[in-house]
């Protein structure tokens, strides 16, 4: 199985270029930041839990994303050509976790595309996207404290999945589709 993880901060063009990478090469997608959405909009349990964190650019406990991981992987069946994990791991211990799911199914991840914004570009990014999204946390006030998050307790992995040698980092300003071509030359040189 093909398994990527799409790394970068909100505003580097995770969600664009997953749309790219599913449509190239036939894997699943799993958004955490989606899944937690839907469940807001459907107002169970979970989502009135998850609005709170959301809304302030606050990050839902480990414990328990990594169960909401656990259940949607789960879902997925073994019949699939791969996944994209887009939004997790966003800290170390996801990482691990993720590790430990897919290793207990005879897998690994395959490859962490790293999308590198400045922040400057990345606040510009997510007030414009603020506009349409209807996304409460997309705004400069919110978009800064998730910026904060990211880089105290998201980016690490970084190193970690460098060490791992695992990591390839793709310049994530310019032509969409240029973005994508580098995407591509790195995935394929794994698959
Ligand atoms: P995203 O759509 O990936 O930007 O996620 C939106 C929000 O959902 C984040 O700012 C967090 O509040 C929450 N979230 C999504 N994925 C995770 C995760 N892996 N761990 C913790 N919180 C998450």
């Amino acid at each position: 199985m093909l398994n990527i993880v799409i790394f970068g901060a909100p505003g580097s063009g995770k969600g664009t270029q997953s749309e790219k990478i599913i449509e190239e090469y036939g894997v699943d997608h799993i958004s955490t930041g989606d899944v937690l959405r839907e469940e807001i909009k459907k107002g169970t349990e979970l989502g009135k839990l998850a609005v709170s964190y959301i809304d302030e650019g606050n990050f839902i406990p480990d414990s328990l994303m990594i169960k909401i991981l656990a259940s949607v992987l789960d879902a997925k069946g073994k019949d699939i050509k791969g996944v994209i994990f887009d939004g997790f791991p966003r800290t170390i211990q996801q990482a691990y976790a993720l590790d430990k799911m897919l290793s207990d199914r005879g897998e690994s991840v395959s490859i962490v595309i790293g999308l590198e914004v400045d922040d400057d570009e990345l606040i510009h990014r997510i007030v414009l996207r603020g506009r349409t999204s209807g996304r409460a946390d997309d705004n400069a006030h919110t978009a800064k404290h998730r910026l904060e998050n990211y880089h105290s307790q998201t980016q690490p992995l970084k190193k970690f999945y460098i060490n791992a040698g695992k990591y390839a980092s793709i310049p994530g300003v310019g032509d969409i589709d240029e973005i994508f071509s580098h995407i591509k030359k790195a995935i394929d040189a794994v698959k």
